[in-house]
Order: structure tokens, then C-alpha cells, then sequence
């Protein structure tokens, strides 16, 4: 049977439909099988420590790898561009894996101040009791992040559009700034998807997705992934995966190779849509405030321009009357609501939506300096409605929308 590699020349699109894949060599299976199998025979004796991990050694367990999850893993590295990938058993596994194996007690990690809460609760409380000292500043401000470099700086760690004001980081000057303090720039991209930016050509060392958002699609599966180059990778394997035991199951690599699959088509809706309801709500007069990146109105829509090819399907926005009217809209939402999920998570076919209220986030996950919580109040006032556009029709939820403001 013919080998099937894919050309290097291959778009987007073909690659999230065969990367990683070929058909079945025994039966000639066109759709991939889940190899559900824990443990797998090998020829004579192997290895038994991490460290005797090879580019050839054969699968052996699953915990250290498995051909559901490697194709998953190669499809995502293509489709970023990438030397290699590692699946997690979710987001967060994914970003303490890339904590716990580039940070070592006297490390010193600068953290993006406004991120996915969990991960801004796991840098700043979580990382100092192993004597690694974190700084969080607002990474949009390039200029901050050089300030808060130290000679003893290895990491920096952004998300951008950022979770859940959608401020944007600048990667190709973070990259600089990186490469210049000899640490590596790990960006979540957990928003942006590969097909509207790819961190590592601007000059990221490695990108984390929370797979249980676009890639997935459809909410029925939890997973991160890291790629990045190969060393970085294999380190990430022995150190996190196999050591640490956070992998991903292959049933779930299975249902997420099957999203990413239509990752392109369905970001194109969901940008289609997110423009769409973003116009609504800017012309709603019980709306305060719009932010979405493919706005004009977006505070940087150019850098937006610059660094996304598509502007995804992510909407903040705030209602008038502070955080009383926030909290009576986000009731009346939850009660009446007959398209959109009152729901947290984003990034599935379901359009999904939640309010979040800025004294409640400020006094757990992004409490830190006066200087930064006035920055984040100016992008989120009292508190916002994080907004996850799905693929429905458009007029469908703006009308949902309409309702209950
Ligand atoms: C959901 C999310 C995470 C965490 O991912 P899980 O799969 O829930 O562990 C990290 N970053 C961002 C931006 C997210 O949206």
C-alpha cells in the first residue's frame, strides 16, 4: 500500500484532515481505529527508565506513548508548523508540564498577569513554594516584560487573545525579548487556534492549546497539547508525560483528531458569526462595551491584523449599569436563554456564555499589583460577559441576545 506522506507544501486545511494519518496498513481502514491498548508486545526485552527513551524505541505503554495520541500530536505539530507535539490529559496538565519541566528551584518565570484563571492561580501560588519566583505583568505591554526580566529568567508564559478580557500580546516582540534573556516565550493559543496564528514562526519556543476548546469543537473531550522543536518536546515527554503520568487517553485523541478535522471550516463560521453578533451588541443600547479583535474598535486591532489571520470566535462585552445590571442580565440570561448555553468552557459548535465579574476575579485569580488591576477594570469595568460564538445561524442568537438585554 502506497505511504501517503503529506507534502510539505500541503495548506491548512488538507493538513487538519490527513496529518498524522494514513490508512490502516493491515486493513486498509480509510478512518483511523482507536488503539485502546495499554501495554503493546514487543520483540525481546526493552528498557524500563525515561531516560533510555528513544526517537526508535517501540510503543511500550501507553503513559509513554500511544498511536491514537502520536497521530493526534503530529497533526497539531503540522498544522503549527512545528517539530513535534506532546498530548496532555488537559489544558492545565499541559501548562504545569511546561512549568515543572523548563523551572527548577532559583528560576525566575515572568507570567502574563491576565490568563486563564487556573493558570494564573498555579504560577503565582503554586510555583513559589517550589522556590521558583514568578513575576506577573500585563504582557501586552512588551515593555513591562522586558522590566520584569531577571538574569535568572527562563520563562515567559502569555496567552493571547488573552482569557477573558481578548487583550493581545505582541509574540514577535516577546520572541525578541526572549531570545535576548536566553529564556524560552511559551504561549497559550488556546483562543487564537493555529489557523489564526501561529506562534512559533513569530518567534515562540512552544504553544500550548487547552485541546478541549476549537480543536475538539464540539465538547465532548478534554485534552491539551505542547508543541514546539524536537528536543524541547522529548524533554517534555520524559520529564511531564511519562514522570508526572498527565497523558492524554486515546479515546479522546481519537474525538479530537476528528474535530480538528474541520477546524478551518468551522473557524471561518465562527469568525463569520463573532463579527456578526459583535456588530449587534456595539449598536445594542443596554451595551456598554464591545471587545473583539476583529473590530476596528478593538484598542489593537492593528496588532489583531498583524497576528491573527482569522479573528476567532471569542466576544467580551459589558452591559450598562455596573455590576448590578451584569449580575440581573446574566440571571436573566441563564433563566431564558433558548439557543446559547449559559455555560462556562468556548470553542464549540454550541455558542456558550458567562459572566464574570471583575471584584470576584480580582480577589482570587488576578488579584496582584493596584497597577494591574486598574489595567485589567479599564478592559472589563465591573465585569463581563465572556461569549463563545458557536456555528449556529447568526440571526439565531443575535435574536437569543436581543431577548435578554
Ligand atoms: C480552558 C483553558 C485552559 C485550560 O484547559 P483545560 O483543558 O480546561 O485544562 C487553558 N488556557 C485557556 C486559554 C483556556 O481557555
Amino acid at each position: 500500500m502506497a505511504k501517503r506522506l503529506l507534502s510539505n507544501m500541503a495548506g491548512p486545511r488538507t493538513i487538519a484532515v490527513h496529518g498524522g494519518e494514513r490508512p490502516d496498513p493491515a486493513t486498509g481502514a480509510s478512518s483511523p481505529s482507536i488503539v485502546l491498548s495499554s501495554t503493546f508486545v514487543t520483540e525481546g526485552p526493552e528498557a524500563f527508565s525515561a531516560y533510555d527513551l528513544s526517537a526508535d524505541t517501540p510503543y511500550l505503554y501507553t503513559r509513554w506513548s500511544n498511536p491514537t495520541v502520536d497521530a493526534l500530536a503530529a497533526k497539531l505539530a503540522l498544522l503549527e508548523g512545528a517539530e513535534a507535539g506532546q498530548c496532555f490529559a488537559s489544558g492545565m496538565a499541559a501548562t504545569a508540564a511546561i512549568f515543572t519541566t523548563f523551572l527548577k528551584a532559583g528560576d525566575h518565570a515572568v507570567v502574563s498577569d491576565v490568563c486563564y484563571a487556573a493558570i494564573a492561580e498555579l504560577a503565582r501560588d503554586y510555583l513559589p513554594r517550589f522556590g521558583i519566583a514568578v513575576t506577573c505583568v500585563d504582557a501586552s505591554d512588551a515593555a513591562a516584560v522586558r522590566a520584569a526580566v531577571t538574569d535568572r529568567t527562563k520563562l515567559i508564559f502569555v496567552d493571547t487573545p488573552c482569557n477573558p478580557l481578548l487583550r493581545l500580546s505582541d509574540i514577535a516582540a516577546l520572541g525578541t525579548i526572549a531570545k535576548e534573556a536566553g529564556a524560552l516565550l511559551a504561549v497559550d493559543s488556546t483562543f487564537a487556534t493555529p489557523i489564526a496564528t501561529r506562534p512559533l514562526a513569530l518567534g515562540a519556543d512552544l504553544v500550548m492549546h487547552s485541546a478541549t476548546k476549537y480543536l475538539c469543537g464540539h465538547g465532548d473531550a478534554i485534552g491539551g497539547v505542547v508543541v514546539g522543536a524536537a528536543d524541547l518536546v522529548a524533554k517534555l515527554r520524559a520529564d511531564a508525560a511519562i514522570h508526572f503520568g498527565g497523558v492524554m487517553s486515546p479515546f479522546n485523541a481519537w474525538l479530537i483528531a476528528r474535530g480538528v478535522a474541520t477546524l478551518p471550516l468551522r473557524m471561518k463560521s465562527h469568525e463569520e458569526n463573532a463579527l456578526a453578533v459583535a456588530r449587534f451588541l456595539e449598536s445594542h443600547p443596554a451595551v456598554e462595551r464591545v471587545t473583539y479583535p476583529g473590530l476596528p474598535s478593538h484598542p489593537q486591532h492593528d496588532l489583531a491584523r498583524r497576528q491573527m489571520s482569522n479573528f476567532s470566535g471569542m466576544i467580551a462585552f459589558q452591559v450598562k449599569g455596573g455590576a448590578a445590571a451584569g449580575r440581573t442580565t446574566a440571571h436573566r440570561m441563564a433563566q431564558n436563554l433558548g439557543v446559547i448555553h449559559y455555560a462556562v468552557s468556548l470553542g464549540h459548535h454550541r455558542s456558550l456564555i458567562c459572566w464574570m465579574q471583575t471584584d470576584e476575579l480580582l480577589a482570587s485569580s488576578f488579584g496582584g499589583s493596584p497597577g494591574s488591576e486598574a489595567a485589567y477594570r479599564a478592559w472589563a469595568g465591573d465585569g463581563l460577559f465572556r461569549l463563545s460564538i458557536g456555528l449556529e445561524e447568526a440571526e439565531d442568537l443575535i435574536r437569543d441576545l436581543d431577548a435578554c438585554l
